[in-house]
């Protein structure tokens, strides 16, 4: 059985003024990344009859934001933690901060949407053994943090450093150039991460990357802003593959004209410019694409419950 997972991190606006270095005072009462995304990313979910994995990162969010949330819930949809603060440091904090900051998310979707989390995605994919051990510790079945790829942390390098010279602060840091050279595959992992072995209780499951140590990232920026060739040649060459991890962003189905919010990083965010009539239509032909291959869209909970069980 092939698989394909199709996941959305819902980071709100305050993380995007937080990676150009905006102010925080900014950040508006109401999301506009939620109220504009969700809507449009269930609907398509639901034309398709396929189920997908949210990671919801509460530090940031208004009483308000939970109600659209809680149509994730209702849509049948997985739930996932992707930290309480978003904070693109969480692997360097201590490991009570880190327990903290992940339980308290925990705690805030079990509250505010009924829902127990049982996996995790850190902030920037900044993983580490403190993250790892706070993860499992928790009870949960998976980790979904692993990038493997070395031009998004040559690209992000970039950013850091040109934010520096321009006198502002990116929130966001680089980990480890390794991560680039980490497996693609499913695989069992232990608090070190890098131990893998044939069984075990806990699960990595990396965001799919292409022509590895390159690792082109399959990602909703990539898929809905690349010219189309490109575009093709990377639905094709993930269809080679026996499981997919399709990562996207709340905000891959937001435009500028969804709200002035958006303005202060316009410039910043080139996908935001490229028109939601394009890239609603570059997600759904991705679906398309894979259900085509006869592939089976499956949550990320439950690719990690088959690989407990080494269906896969
Ligand atoms: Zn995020």
């Amino acid at each position: 059985m092939k698989i394909v997972s199709l996941n959305i991190d819902v980071d709100p606006l305050f993380c995007y003024y937080s990676i150009h270095g905006i102010k925080k005072e900014d950040v508006p009462a109401r999301d506009p990344v939620i109220y504009a995304s969700i809507p449009r990313f269930l609907e398509i979910l639901e034309r398709y009859s396929i189920k997908a994995t949210f990671f919801i990162t509460c530090g940031h969010l208004k009483k308000d934001d939970f109600s659209i949330l809680k149509k994730i819930v209702e849509g049948g949809h997985e739930v996932a933690n992707h930290s309480f603060s978003h904070n693109y440091k969480l692997s360097l904090m201590s490991a009570s901060d880190i327990e903290g900051d992940l339980m308290e998310n925990h705690k805030a979707i079990a509250d505010n949407l009924e829902y127990e989390c049982r996996g995790f995605r850190s902030p920037g994919y900044n993983s580490s053994r403190e993250i790892i051990k706070s993860v499992r510790s928790a009870g949960y079945i998976y980790d979904s943090s692993s990038f493997p790829s070395f031009i998004y942390n040559i690209a992000k390098w970039v950013i850091i450093k040109k934010k520096k010279f321009s006198g502002k602060s990116s929130a966001s840091i680089i980990n480890s150039f390794r991560d680039s050279f980490a497996s693609c595959k499913p695989a069992f992992i232990d608090n070190s991460i890098t131990d893998r072995s044939n069984e075990g209780d806990f699960v990595e499951l990396p965001i799919t990357t292409l022509l590895p140590p390159l690792g082109i990232p399959l990602i909703g920026t990539s898929l809905t802003t690349f010219p189309k060739p490109l575009f093709k040649t990377m639905l094709y060459l993930s269809s080679l593959r026996n499981y997919v991890n399709v990562e996207t962003h709340a905000i891959d189905l937001c435009e500028v004209s969804d709200s002035v919010l958006f303005m202060p990083v316009k410039n910043m965010q080139y996908d935001l410019k490229v028109s939601l009539d394009q890239k609603k239509r570059r997600i759904t032909k991705t679906i398309e694409y894979y259900l085509k291959r006869g592939f089976v869209f499956k949550t990320l909970a439950e690719v990690a419950g088959l690989k407990l069980k080494k269906e896969i």
